[in-house]
């Protein structure tokens, strides 16, 4: 059969011969391509990511993500990629085939728009970039697990925002005797922390801000986001003005107290915690673990697993073991 538009040449595919299928055709190449480079190292950013060393495969990927082909249908194939970041373009050679016949072959070049930005290693090993710093602290003023915590879910968060943002890094981190001071690249990583670890623990934020110097007349300001975090264990005993609480149920918005003199409940906010000086009584927690020997109408048997001592609590569970607190002869369900 012969092509449907030259009618001379023998048809291959689509009824068109191959020269006729060549010229429909139509390749969109930008001529233009942005690149970030490190002046500092020569890393380049390529989409979200950085990349030292041999860019030529990163280049000809994204060649391919910017050349637009009219026909889905035809395959490009992009060969002899160079590039010449100093002269600011890239070359490549490339081959449009329809299955596995060629049908065009065509050489390109485009330049490279460069933007120069330090990348988040330099910015890292010079540790002297930042806007801002996250603070984190304790309600008991010691350094605990929940320190590490976040200082370990900090890292993760900034390497993952990295990617999209070179400016998110974190510039050094200082370990204090009170806590720990992290030094953040992205002033809105310190925000996003912050908001992130108040929906998670029963904690308190204040921010502040200093003069850093000038940027064309404009004041340019650090911020501190200092954070307290409520560290006490269950059964813990604080006491404030002669008031004593047991805490009897730790959440993101609320703290669930009891008055061990009349074993009233009570909530405190986050300003009656992180406002009020407080001294710690009992950090212990007097988390005690009882066998359940029974449970129904809204009540259990319970028995200590050390002293084989005994009780009755308000509360119905099919749970074998609770862990209760107790306080003298009294013993609390946690909230
Ligand atoms: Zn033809
Ligand atoms: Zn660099």
């Amino acid at each position: 059969m012969l092509c449907i538009l030259c009618g001379k040449e023998e048809a291959t595919e689509g009824r068109l011969c191959k020269s006729c299928l060549a010229s429909t055709i139509s390749l969109s190449v930008p001529e233009f391509m942005d690149i970030t480079q490190c002046p500092k190292c020569g890393s380049v950013m390529i989409g979200k990511s950085w990349y030292r060393g041999d860019l030529i495969p990163r280049i000809a990927k994204a060649i391919k993500k910017v050349i637009v082909l009219n026909n889905p249908g035809f395959r490009l194939d992009i060969s002899s990629v160079s590039e010449d970041i100093d002269n600011g373009n890239v070359k490549a050679h490339l081959k449009i085939f329809n299955g596995d016949t060629l049908l065009r072959e065509e050489d390109i070049v485009i330049k490279l728009k460069i933007t120069k930005n330090s990348c988040p290693t330099c910015n890292r090993v010079s540790g002297s970039y930042y806007e801002s710093i996250l603070q984190v602290r304790t309600f008991s003023h010691e350094v605990t697990d929940v320190i590490g915590e976040i200082e370990q879910f900090a890292t993760k968060f900034v390497e993952s925002a990295e990617g999209s943002s070179p400016t998110s890094f974190i510039s050094k981190v200082v370990h204090q005797r009170e806590g720990v001071d992290i030094f953040l690249g992205k002033r809105s990583d310190a925000l996003k922390l912050s908001k992130i670890i108040m929906d998670r623990y029963f904690s308190n934020l204040k921010v502040s801000k200093s003069l850093a110097g000038m940027k064309e007349g404009n004041e340019i300001y650090r911020y501190t986001y200092s954070i307290r975090i409520f560290n006490l264990k269950l059964g813990s005993i604080i006491e404030s003005r002669s008031q004593k609480f047991v805490i009897t149920g730790i959440h993101p918005q609320t703290l669930y107290v009891l008055d061990p003199r009349n074993m009233k409940r009570s909530v405190l906010k986050r300003s009656d915690v992180f406002d009020e000086n407080w001294k710690i009584l009992d950090p212990s927690g007097n988390l005690k673990k009882f066998i359940v020997l029974s449970s129904g109408h809204g009540e259990s048997e319970i028995m200590d697993s050390v002293t084989f001592k005994t009780h009755t609590v308000k509360l119905e569970t099919g749970e074998k073991e609770l862990d209760l607190i107790q306080i003298d002869n009294n013993i609390i369900v946690p909230q």
